[in-house]
């Protein structure tokens, strides 16, 4: 996504959630009212989590309770927050107007995302974390799991969309790694990382020498690591950083996903 299009995108939702803020969550059933877009909250098995679509000269939003999307879920507000970027960001509800595009099924996730899909799920991000609030929660606290948990708790987002509007907008240099049976799946870094080279890639086995790599999940529950702090070159190769860094990880049993977060001091 190019910097215009994202300076666009995130004034449209900053913008709109300023007027449909109740504390610090953004009403989203507020705002498909307002715009008169009838939702539907229904069974579409394992589909879509959420559609837009253009029939008989109205939008519907169609939101896959069977997936885990209600009102109130935190997966529930990502989808209806992407669905919204769909029919607000001018471009994307043009498009599906006059059919330039097909209604397509979103799905929640990480990988394999095009070009709109990028759009709608930034827009999401935004308007359920709005950049001034958010840099209110973060603001002089120490950088953890736990802010994470806060973040996701106060704004009703998963963890996942929490830690990718801090790599936005957050103030700390960190990287997050998601592994599944020990292979990455995917990672990213804060603008501001240093060029380190990895000591791991997508699809490569997490650093036997790692805390990650040892967990063993026995009991199928959602866990929480300690904060350890490690020898810097178990996950990379020399930087320019001092010789250890913090490492905690969290298993989820919704996906079976291990998100590993590396930081420095
Ligand atoms: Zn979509």
């Amino acid at each position: 996504m190019n910097p215009h299009r994202k300076k666009k995108i995130s004034s449209l939702a900053n913008f709109l959630a300023s007027d449909f803020l109740d504390g610090r969550i953004v009403n989203l059933q507020n705002i498909a009212a307002y715009e008169e877009l009838p939702l539907h909250y229904d069974h579409y098995e394992d589909t879509f989590d959420g559609m837009l679509v253009y029939v008989n000269s109205t939008f519907h939003i169609h939101i896959n309770i069977d997936k885990g999307n209600t009102a109130t879920s935190k997966r529930g507000r990502f989808t209806l927050a992407h669905e919204l970027g769909h029919y607000l960001i001018d471009e994307h509800r043009i498009a599906l107007k006059y059919g330039m595009i097909t209604p397509h099924q979103s799905k929640n996730g990480l990988l394999n995302k095009d070009l709109i899909e990028l759009e709608a799920d930034y827009f999401a991000s935004t308007l359920l974390m709005p950049e001034i609030p958010f840099r209110e929660i973060c603001a002089r606290k120490n950088f953890s799991f736990q802010l994470l948990e806060d973040i996701s708790n106060t704004f009703q987002v998963s963890i996942m969309a929490a830690i990718l509007r801090f790599i936005e907008v957050g103030s700390r240099e960190f990287m997050v790694v998601v592994s599944k049976n020990k292979m990455v799946r995917w990672y990213a870094k804060s603008n501001d990382f240093q060029k380190v080279s990895f000591k791991f890639n997508v699809t490569s086995s997490l650093p036997k020498d790692s805390m990650s790599y040892s967990f063993t999940n026995v009991m199928d529950r959602d866990y929480l690591s300690n904060i350890e702090e490690v020898d810097t070159e178990i996950w990379f190769f020399q930087g320019f950083y001092g010789s250890t860094v913090f490492e905690q990880y969290y298993y989820s049993e919704i996906n079976g996903y291990l998100i590993t977060l590396l930081w420095f001091k």
